[in-house]
């Protein structure tokens, strides 16, 4: 028997392994599996290769349990003594203080380098044996037994089959491995698609009403996943089956991209563009990165680009290093090249569905929304490539490529400034009234009410040049876009005042929500009343809701504009109407008003030319006695016109009629609302 000590570098890694280099003690299986995957796949190799003229057999490994280990057996190519000493006692024998120097801050990164994976056993085990017989004529079965410390024996042994068994005796706070459940489960998760067979067990059957084994092995894995064939021979049905397996629970997906890539390094998958319904499914189900089949993780941030880790499906590279830091991850050339080379292709497919089936695409379009702006809102080279196949959809439901949109609204839709303007709208309902008004006008309406629009929205202002966007409701139609100076048929400046003062003394009070009201001529067929929302202020606010930093903007009160038109009957009826009934009271005070306004400017221009200290103090208390009489005044002015205003109802019906158009009005003011109309009616 020979004794020894595992290289010299051990004393400073066992420990580590055992405590904390993996978090995840579970992968320990997957290490032991895909070690008995590569002994077979190598065998397979030499036998076609003609330097192994045996028989193959049946190369199923088996992974088994007793009451206290768990055994992981393979047929493979086995171990000499020597071997043994090669590649599991003299671990990293190569560099290996360099690289422990190097990397011990970073465990994950040792055992990407390394190749550790065997010595994970010790993760959960007290104890491991290697039983092995190397499939060379005449080899002497041998077995290597080590507890953990640095010590170990090697020993002669009997085994009749080639090949290797790793036996692991459980450690007592590892139990949970023992159990057939986990095991199963582990399996599952890590060896499903491994391109060896491998049995756990036997499969079993209902007979009698009890779950008894039969006499086949229970092989839990499929040796030849779909991404690992050929694209050409397989069929829309295969890649839903595929995708059904890996997400039972998830609706049909929209498209798929099968990948498959030899140089500069080496990739395949399948990528699925899934049908998401919810926002809290986006992150459900996950991309599984696979290496040479055996899986890896399903959090593939870094490997693929940001957006992308919204698909769903598979990717399988060995030129991913493996088990390493995340920022180590994100400097690694390969990674780089990977993560551009699946943004071409993913942005390739979607070319050639917009182009071979416009319709299709367009069908899907909704679905496949939230996947391309997020692109083209993250990364700049999906936005170029992104920009042809994108599309607006208009309220009615029709779609269009930037290019063609912008052909489409440029004869109608741009200002005097050579400005074109997108109009758009973010809820088809409550903003009908707007929308029907600016596709009276000729104008087309965008629909813009997906979850990224308000971020796409400035970032296509400014992508686009000499363009702005302006939803319906930001101002009265005619002023959505400006062709020309207006036209001044605008009301006096003391009928413009009479008529804010009138409405604004009749508003509801509405948390948060301040109204600036004004009057201007829209023509005597447009409505008699509307509000509109600045278009600046609320997006402001939008995006102090979806970024931190502009709180400000947030705590503000919404600002609404009410606009009179002047053209309209009612509002000029309102106007003769307070003329008739204030004019005997308002007149006398507005020319009292008058007198007081000489009187102030007089003194005004008299002490222009003086320092205050040369003003005489009995024209100052003059001075402050006008303009109290004056402010005194304007208030009397400004109650006569709240009084004939409050006894009006056609203002509040006005008023309230906008807020209803605008969902504005609620509770109390609605119920008001509803019974003075039954009273006009009536
Ligand atoms: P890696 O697999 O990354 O090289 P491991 O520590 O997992 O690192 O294994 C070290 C070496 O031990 C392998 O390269 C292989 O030569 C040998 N080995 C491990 N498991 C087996 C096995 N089941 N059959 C044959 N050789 C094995």
């Amino acid at each position: 028997m020979q004794k020894g000590n595992i290289g010299v570098t051990t004393e400073n890694i066992f420990p580590v392994i055992k405590k904390f280099l993996y978090s995840d003690h579970e992968i320990f299986l997957r290490e032991l599996v895909s070690n008995a995957v590569d002994a077979t796949q190598k065998l397979k190799t030499l036998a076609s290769m003609g330097d192994f003229k045996g028989e193959l057999g049946d190369l199923t490994i088996h992974v088994s349990l007793s009451n206290d280990t768990i055994t992981v057996s393979d047929r493979g190519l086995g171990l000499t003594a020597e071997e043994i000493d090669k590649y599991i006692n003299q671990i990293a024998f190569s560099g290996a203080n360099d690289f422990l120097e190097k990397y011990k801050n970073d465990a994950n990164a040792i055992i990407g380098h390394f190749g550790l994976g065997f010595y994970s056993a010790f993760m959960v085990a007290k104890k491991v044996e290697i039983i092995t017989k190397s499939y060379q004529e005449g080899a002497q079965a041998v077995k290597w037994t080590c507890d953990g410390s640095p010590e170990f024996t090697l020993e002669e042994t009997d085994k009749a089959d080639r090949g290797t068994d790793i036996v692991l005796y459980i450690d007592d706070d590892c139990k949970e491995f023992l159990e057939e459940t986990r095991i199963s489960e582990l399996l599952k998760k890590y060896c499903r698609f491994l391109p060896v067979p491998v049995a756990f067990g036997k499969k079993k059957e209902w007979k009698d009403g009890k779950q008894v084994e039969t006499a086949e092995d229970n092989v839990i894995n499929d040796t030849t996943p779909l991404w690992t064939r050929k694209p050409n021979e397989l069929k829309d049905e295969d890649y839903k089956k595929f995708y059904r397996e890996l997400y039972p629970m998830a609706d049909e997906p929209l498209f798929w991209i099968h990948l498959n890539v030899d140089y500069p390094f080496h990739l395949t998958g399948i990528l699925y563009f899934p049908k998401v319904k919810s926002n809290i499914e986006l992150n459900k189900n996950k991309i599984q990165l696979y290496c040479n089949q055996v899986y890896v993780t399903d959090s593939v941030e870094g490997i693929v680009p940001d957006f992308l880790t919204l698909l769903h499906g598979v990717l399988d590279s060995p030129d991913i290093p493996l088990n390493v830091s995340r920022s180590y991850l994100q400097s690694d050339s390969n990674v780089k090249k990977i993560s551009t080379y699946i943004t071409k292709k993913v942005s390739d497919r979607l070319q050639t569905i917009f182009k071979n089936d416009r319709k299709q695409f367009e069908d899907k379009w909704n679905d496949l929304k939230i996947f391309i702006d997020y692109g083209m809102l993250t990364q700049e080279d999906f936005y170029e490539r992104a920009k042809d196949f994108a599309m607006f959809s208009d309220t009615d439901g029709k779609h269009y490529t930037f290019d063609e949109y912008q052909k489409l609204i440029k004869e109608n839709q741009t200002d005097k400034d050579g400005v074109l303007v997108y109009l758009y709208a973010n809820n088809k309902e409550e903003q009908y009234g707007y929308i029907d008004a600016a596709k009276n006008k000729g104008y087309n309406v965008l629909l813009m009410d997906g979850q990224l629009d308000i971020a796409v929205v400035s970032m296509l202002e400014q992508k686009f040049e000499k363009s702005r966007f302006t939803r319906v409701d930001s101002d009265v139609v005619d002023n959505l876009i400006i062709k020309e100076e207006h036209k001044n048929e605008a009301l006096e400046a003391s009928q413009q005042e009479t008529l804010s003062i009138i409405f604004k003394s009749q508003l509801p009070q509405i948390e948060k929500t301040e109204f600036h009201v004004t009057a201007q001529p829209m023509g005597e067929q447009a409505s008699p009343v509307l509000i509109t929302q600045s278009e600046y202020m609320r997006r402001m606010k939008e995006m102090a809701n979806i970024q931190a930093g502009m709180s400000f903007y947030g705590e503000m009160p919404d600002m609404y504009s009410l606009v009179l038109n002047s053209d309209h009957k009612l509002i000029k009826d309102i106007l003769s109407d307070e003329n008739k009934a204030c004019n005997s009271e308002l007149e006398p005070a507005q020319a009292e008003m008058d007198t007081i306004n000489l009187q102030r400017q007089e003194l005004q221009k008299k002490h222009e030319s003086q320092k205050d200290e040369e003003i005489p103090a009995s024209e100052k208390d003059e001075l402050e006695t006008l303009n109290k009489k004056w402010n005194d005044l304007k208030q009397h002015k400004e109650d006569i016109l709240t009084n004939y205003a409050a006894q009006n109802k056609v203002v509040r019906q006005l008023i309230d009629l906008a807020l209803l158009q605008n969902g504005m009005l609620k509770g109390e003011a609605l119920n008001n609302f509803v019974k003075r109309s039954l009273d006009l009616i009536g």
